[in-house]
């Protein structure tokens, strides 16, 4: 996938403050400082090269606060492969110099001129074209499309040459391009969304300012679209979206089909028709009904985000146990998308912090069920939703609640929400992994709350689980309002387990001022216990030994009865 939200990247402490400048050029952008040199950055990275190569890979934008030749240095291996170029930059530490390296094409030029605004210098910009033209014509505003790379970099050495040169079409953002124009050159910078040979003498630039009206019913919706846009002479360069009925939103061929043609799916309310629906989505514009397809041409660039609206996403996604590093990428990635974010106040937090378009709704850690169907009004609004848990939602936690919310629901917009569930590393498996590897055998995760489910229940399954030889994960061992239960619950464990069976206790495990216990069975009491804390009692061979250091490793090996000849 790729971002347009650039990373700013920080080797020390003292690159900070520049940093947190060129945050305010990229409200949204998250400075990452290296772990152990930089306090306060939005998040941290262990080693520098791994990280840079990571983000240039993912096409991140890159703001390296560094010297140009560090940078240089720890793409190079990566410059020969194709494939996206982001923008990478380095900057120097105390604000004084912005150096665009890569990514010509992807606004480098642009970023390192925002940014040397924000810092009140000069970017040192030296791509020729640009620095004649005052603009890269290689790389049209969003809204236009390039037809041929190769063919324009020709093109654009012909005019450093000193070529003159016309324009033919709207291309507004020429009107401030220092060109040598002349209306009988013999070159042109070509603007429009007819379907036109390439020629070394023209820069061909479509506005991308077709729709395609579409239905599920037309199978091979790709090839069905092209032959169209071919047969009313549209370049398929110039189409901008694909529109359809929002009775199809979860239609999978709809979806493919807007994928292979890379452009978004946008959907209206369904009409009688094809023609009608493309009426309802662009107004005034020249429309082609063909094979079925209703073809939209307008004059200028279409503005998607305000055709109909997207497919509405509600992700449910957990953040693992606190720590960023922990945090899934996908759940990352889901996070910088999202327009709503709705959870428990405490977990919200911990998500953020947020830009300021993205809305927060926090309410009470009791209220999943409305918090689950608030979940859904807004994504069948078409907006793109998070549901957040701790840990792994699925874990005693919000994904259980979302599809309840659904199965009750007969809305059909709520069943067309692209629904997902993003996991997450769960507080037994954060718990465990400090500890050693209590659970490194057959294991029973059990909520020891009674809130939802009838304590005799728990009862019986903690009895058959200790018989079983179980190791054992307790959620919620115990809260203000369910003072007993521990206690009980321990009293039936040690009914089929020693009193030296190993004990571990994660406290806000990933979270400042986490703590880790190594006790035994015996000496476990529940005043030793909160909410905020993991129990994982071991099985019968479960065992310790000490750690180098201090503390002691916790396992459960993976062989059971007699060790195994190995
Ligand atoms: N979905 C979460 C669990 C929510 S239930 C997950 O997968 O981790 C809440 C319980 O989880 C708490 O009462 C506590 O027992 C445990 N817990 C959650 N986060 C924890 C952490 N960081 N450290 C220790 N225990 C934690």
């Amino acid at each position: 996938m790729t971002s347009s939200t650039p990373a700013i990247v920080i080797l020390g402490q003292g690159s900070l403050a520049t940093a947190r400048r060129i945050q305010q050029v990229y409200p949204a952008a998250q400075i990452h400082g290296l772990a152990g040199r930089v306090e306060g950055a939005d998040c941290t990275y262990q080693e520098f090269g791994a990280t840079l190569r990571e983000l240039y890979q993912q096409a991140t934008p890159i703001i390296a606060l560094c010297a140009a030749g560090i940078v240089i240095r720890t793409l190079a291996p990566l410059l020969l492969e194709k494939g996206a170029e982001p923008a990478v930059l380095a900057v120097a530490e105390d604000g004084s110099a912005v150096v665009p390296l890569l990514g010509g094409l992807g606004g480098v030029n642009v970023m390192a001129r925002e940014i040397a605004a924000g810092l009140q210098v000069a970017a040192a910009i030296t791509t020729s074209g640009e620095l004649r033209f005052g603009t890269c014509l290689l790389n049209p505003p969003s809204g236009y499309a390039l037809a041929d790379l190769e063919l324009g970099k020709r093109f654009v050495s012909d005019l450093l040459a000193g070529h003159s040169v016309r324009i033919e079409g709207a291309a507004p953002w020429l009107d401030q391009a220092q060109l040598l124009e002349d209306p009988q050159a013999q070159r042109s910078i070509h603007v429009g969304s007819a379907e036109r040979a390439a020629s070394a003498n023209e820069l061909l630039i479509y506005p991308r300012s077709v729709a395609v009206a579409v239905s599920a019913d037309v199978a091979d919706l790709p090839s069905v679209i092209r032959a169209a846009l071919q047969q009313a002479n549209v370049a398929v360069q110039a189409l901008a979206c694909l529109v359809a009925a929002d009775t199809e939103m979860a239609s999978a061929d709809m979806r493919e089909a807007a994928l292979e043609l890379n452009v978004p799916l946008r959907f209206v309310t369904a009409q009688s028709d094809i023609g009608a629906l493309a009426r309802v989505a662009v107004p005034e514009a020249k429309i082609i009904e063909q094979n079925g397809l209703a073809i939209v041409v307008a004059e200028q660039p279409l503005d998607i985000a305000h055709i109909g609206r997207p497919r509405g996403r509600l992700a449910v996604i957990g953040l693992g146990p606190g720590a960023a590093e922990l945090m899934v990428p996908a759940v990352k990635a889901e996070l910088a998308r999202a327009t709503d974010v709705l959870g428990y106040e405490t977990y919200v937090r911990m998500a953020g912090p947020f830009r300021d378009d993205q809305v927060q709704h926090c309410t009470d850690n009791r209220e999943e069920m409305q918090r689950a169907r608030h979940a859904f009004r807004l994504a069948a609004e078409g907006r793109s939703v998070i549901v957040v848990s701790s840990g792994d939602p699925g874990v005693f936690a919000m994904a259980a609640a979302v599809l309840e919310a659904l199965h009750e629901s007969d809305d059909p917009a709520w069943h067309r929400v692209d629904l997902e569930i993003l996991p997450g590393v769960s507080a037994s498996l954060a718990t465990a992994a400090q500890a050693g590897a209590p659970l490194g055998h057959d294991f029973c995760v059990m909520s020891l709350s009674d809130n939802l489910k009838p304590w005799s229940i728990i009862e019986k399954r903690l009895d058959l689980a200790a018989q079983a030889d179980l190791a054992l994960a307790f959620y919620n061992p115990i809260s203000r309002a369910r003072p007993w239960q521990l206690g009980r619950a321990l009293e039936i464990v040690a009914q089929h387990r020693t009193p030296q069976t190993p004990v571990v206790l994660g406290r806000d495990i990933g979270r400042p001022g986490q703590t880790l216990r190594t006790t035994t069975l015996g000496a476990l009491t529940p005043d030793q216990v909160d909410m905020r804390t993991m129990v994982l009692i071991g099985s019968s061979t479960t065992c310790t030994f000490a750690r180098a250091g201090g503390g002691e490793w916790v396992y459960t090996p993976r062989w059971y009865g007699e060790k195994p000849i190995s």
